[in-house]
């Protein structure tokens, strides 16, 4: 155990994956057994999955609007932060843009779902979206502290921002609280150090009982979507994000995945980015060298309002079930879903398998039955756990990207071998 903890906590959360992933199905493919099944995969297992998950979940707000509040005091004024937001908003929606267009036509090409032949529901209540003016007014907050005690993000870093900006406003008085929250910090990362402790076990919990439930057989049947979703996923992150990281950013790709990989490990085995927010955001400060004022923004954002993983499972699924249920959507019908898509992820929070939520509004506005849900939710999870590791990565990226153009990149840190 000892020999263990010696190691470096990347390759702790890789051994704990493998052995839980390892674990998990020899579970699976015991025999039924009602003990393991209440006491290990239920019990022990998703006891430490959940506790894992609630401590990171205990971070994520104090982190947020501690780190935000000072990273605003650092900004030169609301002219910087107008550059920042709208570039950083711009690259997000580009990069979904990309991620969703790039699902449609592989999907297309490989006729992803044709030959399925599923019998269309006689009656189904379609879900609405919200309309466009009630998503914007829900980003500004009433009442900070009931923001602050849902973890609502985006009503959180509107407060925060204004909140920071006052104190840097605030002279004699400011600069006490400004100091305070610097504080507050370097306590608050300390707390991080402890929590990150017990990944190893937490991960090792939550994928053990993930493919303890699951194991591998459901993507037999579903294997032409499923290997579709997994081939535009690793488009997206092996040739979409360096292009974006050398072309926009000029800046190396190798020091970029070996520093994000134990984030995208977490990522992958929470299926929630805003659970792994704390580990994402230390990740893109302290080991890629973007200054606080602008990875604090960035990177809660884009937990929320950057899913380019999601985008591309929706794009997949979408031609998946036209073709099962045999219904044509058409050119405009994809220009709607690229567009449904895109919109559908702002303002919900990345918590596990809300794609699937989304994947609705998407769903209803091409005209498609939405119970052709059913037809891919035998392998979501799975789908859900990579998917999100994607999402993070394209939030670095452009954390990265944006640091770089605003000068707030340390390049010495960012080449910096571990
Ligand atoms: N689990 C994803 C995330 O948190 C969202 C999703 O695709 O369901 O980013």
């Amino acid at each position: 155990m000892k020999a263990f903890h010696r190691l470096s906590l990347s390759v702790q959360i890789i051994i704990a994956m493998l052995v839980g992933i390892t674990l998990g199905l020899i579970l699976n493919h015991l025999p039924a057994s009602h003990t393991v099944d209440v006491y290990v995969t239920e019990g022990v297992l998703d006891l430490g999955g959940k506790i894992f998950i609630s401590l990171l979940k205990m971070l994520v707000v104090p982190i947020v609007f501690v780190s935000l509040i000072c990273g605003t005091c650092k900004l030169s004024g609301g002219k910087q932060f107008g550059r920042l937001a709208s570039k950083t908003v711009l690259l997000y929606i580009v990069t979904t843009g990309v991620a969703i267009s790039l699902a449609l036509m592989v999907a297309y090409l490989l006729n992803i779902g044709a030959g399925t032949n599923a019998h269309l529901p006689t009656n189904y209540i379609p879900q609405t979206m919200p309309p466009l003016k009630q998503t914007i007014l829900n980003i500004f907050p009433k009442n900070p502290v009931e923001a602050l005690a849902k973890g609502n993000m985006l009503q959180i870093i509107i407060f925060a921002m204004i909140f920071g900006s006052a104190i840097s406003l605030a002279g004699e008085g400011g600069e006490r609280i400004k100091n305070l929250f610097i504080d507050l910090d370097v306590v608050i990362m300390k707390l991080m150090d402890i929590v990150l402790k017990i990944a190893p076990y937490g991960v090792f919990c939550l994928v053990a009982a993930i493919f303890a439930r699951l194991g591998f057989g459901l993507i037999k049947q579903l294997a032409g979507y499923f290997v579709a979703v997994l081939l535009v996923l690793f488009m997206q992150l092996l040739i979409v994000y360096p292009t974006i990281l050398k072309l926009l950013g000029r800046l190396s790709i190798v020091p970029f995945f070996k520093k994000m990989f134990p984030a995208m490990l977490f990522a992958f085995s929470t299926s929630s980015s805003s659970a792994s927010i704390p580990v994402v955001l230390n990740t893109v400060e302290k080991k890629l060298g973007v200054s606080e004022s602008v990875a604090a923004f960035v990177i809660p954002l884009g937990a929320t309002i950057n899913m380019d993983g999601t985008a591309i499972m929706q794009g997949v699924a979408t031609v998946f079930i036209a073709n099962s249920y045999n219904i044509h959507i058409g050119f405009s019908g994809f220009l709607k879903v690229v567009l449904t898509a895109t919109l559908a992820s702002i303002g919900t929070a990345g918590v596990p398998s809300v794609g699937l939520i989304t994947l609705t509004m998407v769903l209803l506005q091409v005209g498609l039955p939405i119970e052709g849900i059913a037809l891919i939710i035998g392998v979501d999870r799975l789908l859900d756990m990579t998917r999100t590791a994607v999402n993070v990565a394209g939030d670095s990226v452009i954390a990265c990207v944006v640091g770089k153009s605003e000068g707030a990149l340390s390049m010495d840190t960012y080449l910096n071998a571990e």
